[in-house]
């Protein structure tokens, strides 16, 4: 249909859609979060279902940049650039400004405008006070596109505090185990660890080798997470050792000989999946943590309510029931049906 000369804003689904590679703006000819190699790939964050090796050219925050040289080695692109955030930056025409997400370190939402038309694309985002990243910035928009991870009326995270005292609570409950917490080598890690420092406990924590170099990291970049000890170490050999302690482990390594070093473990796992009772059971935990760092329902709502967008795209989750909600609430959604974006080991 032939749209007369004085429209000028362009349709949104112009602007950006869904392509094999990941969502594609073909006027700025780029990749937000691609799932395979391309020229020109702009990255929301570090986690491994967003940020791949590969691609020509990358575009995202130093610290996401940092994060995928430390996951890949400094050859996961030919080029980089900085995307600052709050800081506009031109592409074929496209202007493309990166916002605060508040879901991990140098986590983003992308905004991308272009002829009167704006988009946020804004990737994984949680709305809960987290001292280890920079928190959600709400940015107006014609059209919001929203993750639905735990987008489901029934997925209402308990406060974060309170699942650290019930962990400390067993720490003082049993000071002849140790206790062993399965968490994302990536933000949920850290987010534990200070957390913990938040409610006081002083004690050194002892880390898992493949979380050493992110926590490394996230101090590096100002995130205070006290005395960080290896628990690999060549002098603890007695199982004694370990009595009393508390250790973050990546979520895989919980269920492997590395674990037996340590006397009658506890298993505690930091998910939002922690909020399905059945799943805990199953992974044999003993002390599940309802810890996410994407929204729940109530955040998803209040989100879309606050930014009050004429259109909601909805990906990677739950998206029948967020595009159900806001068709009740008179705005217009529907899912986009990309694939590849739901890593359960990063929630
Ligand atoms: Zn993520």
């Amino acid at each position: 249909m032939l749209r007369p000369d004085y429209v000028i804003s362009m349709r949104p689904e112009e602007l950006l859609h869904p392509a094999p590679e990941g969502l594609y703006c073909p006027a700025g000819d780029f990749y937000i979060d691609p799932v395979r190699p391309v020229d020109r790939a702009l990255i929301t964050h570090g986690h491994a279902d967003h940020a791949r090796a590969g691609s020509n050219h990358v575009l995202a925050t130093s610290q996401t940049l940092d994060i995928m040289r430390i996951r890949f080695g400094e050859h996961y692109a030919r080029t980089s650039q900085i995307a600052d955030y709050g800081k506009p930056l031109n592409i074929k025409g496209v202007t493309v400004t990166f916002y605060p997400a508040g879901h991990v370190l140098g986590s983003a939402q992308i905004a991308v405008e272009y002829q009167g038309t704006r988009i946020v694309a804004s990737g994984d985002y949680k709305r809960v006070a987290d001292k280890t990243c920079a928190p959600f910035e709400p940015v107006a928009c014609d059209v919001f596109i929203t993750e639905a991870t735990f987008g489901l009326p029934v997925f209402r995270h308990p406060r974060p505090s309170d699942e650290i005292t019930k962990l400390l609570q067993s720490l003082q409950l049993l000071p002849e185990r140790s206790h062993i917490v399965g968490a994302y080598a990536l933000g949920k890690a850290q987010r534990v660890i200070s957390l913990l420092r938040q409610a006081g406990y002083d004690a050194p924590i002892y880390l898992h080798g493949a979380l050493e170099k992110l926590c490394q990291y996230y101090q590096s970049q100002g995130v205070a997470l006290g005395e960080l000890r290896p628990a690999t170490s060549e002098t603890t050999h007695q199982k004694t050792d370990f009595a009393g302690s508390l250790i973050i482990a990546p979520p895989a390594a919980m269920a492997d000989r590395w674990s037996r070093r340590f006397p009658d473990p506890v298993s505690c796992y930091a998910s939002g999946w922690m909020r399905i009772h059945q799943r805990a059971k199953q992974s044999g935990i003993e002390l599940p943590l309802i810890l996410s760092d994407h929204c729940d329902w109530d955040e998803l709502t209040d989100t879309i309510t606050e930014l009050s967008p004429s259109q909601v795209w909805v990906t990677h989750g739950r998206e029948e029931a967020l595009v159900r909600w806001c068709t009740l609430n008179s705005i217009a959604a529907k899912p986009l049906h990309l694939v590849g974006y739901e890593d359960e080991a990063d929630i």
